[in-house]
């Protein structure tokens, strides 16, 4: 059983949404606005395994609250729930810290397929067991060491130095798919691809606002990066020995 908060103000939405993720064996919590939402997680420091998050809210809108989350160091995985064909709320929800998104009106189908799958992403790195599972026996470490750098997959975060950077599932996902590729350049497409399960209709800008993240993590100069690097034309590269 996993934890979900859906963040939604349009009751039928939102009770629907509740309905359908306690038959699937979920425990489902609803926040109608997103100082409800912040105060669940934040203040009363209520622990949930995923978020739904409406991007048209009353007061603060889906953004707000996803960049509010991050910014307080909350790093539940976050589904958000867009306006059809608004390539810019994709690329406005991934810059505010966003795991995946899916546009409204959605499928039912397709947004349980979408949250199962940020749950089993944060199962296959979180140290601690979601509630409910046996704890699993002495988790190997899950670490790549590079130039000084360690990522490290299990605890989902980056260590330059005496700096620690949380990770995101979705930095956590992009950040091993380019490490596994090291060397090669990837292109936007085969990224969206490979990592989101995403395969058309999609600004591939999107990924642009990850890898802007992960250059602050990992870069000397974010700016002027030698292991993020861009590949005109096509994407990106990650070069562990420059
Ligand atoms: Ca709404």
């Amino acid at each position: 059983m996993s934890r979900i908060l859906i963040v939604e103000d349009e009751h039928h939405i939102a009770d629907g949404l509740r309905f359908n993720l306690e038959a699937e064996g979920h425990d489902a919590t609803v926040a109608a606005d997103g100082d409800r939402a912040i105060g669940l997680l934040l203040r009363e420091r209520r622990p949930f395994d995923a978020i739904i998050l409406d991007v048209m809210l009353p007061g603060k809108d889906g953004f707000t609250v996803a960049a509010e989350l991050r910014a307080a160091g909350q790093y539940v995985p976050i589904l958000m729930l867009t306006a059809r064909g608004s390539a810019a709320d994709v690329l406005r929800g991934f810059e505010a810290g966003a795991d995946d998104y899916l546009p409204k009106p959605f499928d039912l189908p397709i947004l349980l397929a979408r949250v199962n799958g940020l749950l089993r992403r944060r199962r296959w790195y979180a140290r601690e067991p979601p509630s409910g599972e046996a704890p699993p026996r002495e988790p190997a470490p899950d670490v790549y060491v590079f130039a000084g750098r360690t990522i490290d997959f299990s605890a989902m975060e980056v260590r330059v130095r005496e700096k620690t950077h949380r990770l995101t599932v979705m930095e956590c996902d992009l950040l091993r798919y380019l490490v596994a590729k090291a060397g090669q350049p990837v292109s936007r497409p085969a990224i969206l691809q490979d990592v989101w399960g995403l395969a058309q209709d999609v600004d591939t800008r999107a990924i642009d606002n990850f890898v802007v993240r992960l250059r602050r993590y990992i870069e000397d100069r974010p700016a002027a990066p030698t292991f993020l690097q861009t590949v005109r034309g096509v994407g990106y590269r990650f070069v562990p020995q420059p």
